[in-house]
């Protein structure tokens, strides 16, 4: 057969998603799921944001403002910074692809820890760059003087995930500032902080307080977890302003839509409601952590909405083991299952479905 598409994508692993939660209803045969797979805060929409959107939506037949006015004003007045630093996309996953686009050519090099987000090397795949993968530490955490060892001539960008994603742990500022001191300046550092609302240990910097002027660092953001934005696709980045232009050049236009930027103004009206609802997921986290550790197995400590458990190859039998007691959690095999921290009753369901597993 004629080949349409690049032969490099073809080994590439496919995102995968969490179990679709009416489909495990079904299957099982129960009223109700339980899906703690995808790191959404469990409380709904945010006060005002239904209405926002169902306003916004009037105007549907419109292209939305693809300058991003309002909620670009909005982001910047609430981060501090220049409104022409803030790029917003569909998605900080978009805006992480957008950067590879912006800084690689086919076969330059795109570094990141591993395990880390899986969407890393997807991005870098789809841009023809190639993904150099730095193994974590055996605490699970991102091993940076490796990965400071492992900048070649072709690095052109890096991603650190902080906190990270599956592992939940996060660095700390001096093994940061070490790092930072020795990327070289031509190469593009993204601090990847999808998490960032949800860090209780004053040791772990705001990326964007702390390096957000060097002139080789973006910080991303996201409004899909503490924002409760997931299904309206919203993330943000701040870079300087000369970085911000190329990526807003090559951003597909009008790429976030009009009701996400309704939702997203609403949403960041609601600040402290946002606080509240993290301190419930970040004393859930602590609970959770503790009980985990009873059963016993190994938890490393996170700094996210959710916990990771490295059980290595029983991550298959354990995540198909809680979805036959109805909670759906996520295996990356074959290293551990990442378990999203849901409502207090959500926990004990995932608890009490870990604890058979694990006697099982
Ligand atoms: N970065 C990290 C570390 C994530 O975990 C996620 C979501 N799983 C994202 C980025 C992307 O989030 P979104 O595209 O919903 O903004």
């Amino acid at each position: 057969m004629t080949r349409l598409t690049r032969a490099d994508l073809d080994a590439l692993p496919a995102y995968v998603p969490g179990r679709n939660v009416a489909d495990l209803a079904r299957e099982l045969g129960i009223a109700e799921a339980i899906k703690l797979a995808s790191n959404e805060v469990p409380y709904g929409p945010l006060p005002g944001v239904v209405e926002a959107v169902t306003e916004a939506a009037q105007q549907m037949h419109r292209y939305p403002d693809m300058g991003v006015l309002a909620l670009r004003d909005a982001l910047a007045e609430r981060l501090g910074v220049a409104a022409d630093r803030v790029v917003t996309g569909c998605g900080s996953v978009a805006l992480a692809e957008i950067l590879v686009k912006a800084t690689c050519l086919p076969g330059d090099e795109v570094l990141y820890a591993w395990r880390s987000f899986e969407a890393y090397p997807i991005v870098a795949a789809g841009a023809g760059a190639t993904s150099v993968r730095v193994p974590n530490t055996p605490g699970h955490a991102h091993d940076l003087t490796a990965m400071a060892a492992a900048i070649t001539d072709r690095t052109r960008l890096i991603f650190v995930c902080n906190p990270n994603n599956p592992t939940g742990t996060a660095l700390r500022r001096p093994e940061l500032d070490r790092f930072l001191a020795a990327v070289p300046s031509d190469v593009l550092v993204v601090l990847d902080e999808a998490y960032r609302e949800l860090v209780t240990d004053p040791a772990v910097p705001d990326g964007l307080e702390t390096y957000g002027d060097r002139a080789n660092v973006v910080v991303l953001r996201t409004m899909s977890k503490a924002w409760g934005l997931a299904g309206m696709r919203m993330g943000y980045l701040v870079a300087q302003p000369e970085v911000a232009a190329v990526v807003r050049k090559v951003l597909t236009p009008f790429s976030t839509s009009l009701v996400a930027q309704a939702a997203a103004l609403a949403a960041l009206r609601q600040e402290a409601e946002v606080v509240r609802r993290c301190a419930l997921v970040t004393a859930e986290r602590q609970r959770v952590t503790e009980a985990l550790r009873k059963l016993p197995v190994e938890v490393p400590e996170s700094q996210a909405n959710f916990v990771w458990l490295p059980i290595g190859d029983r991550t298959a039998t354990f995540a198909a083991a809680c979805e036959a007691r109805g909670v759906i959690v996520r295996g990356f095999h074959p290293d551990g299952v990442r378990v999203t921290i849901g409502t207090p009753e959500e926990n004990d369901a995932f608890l009490a479905a870990a604890e058979a597993a694990l006697s099982a």
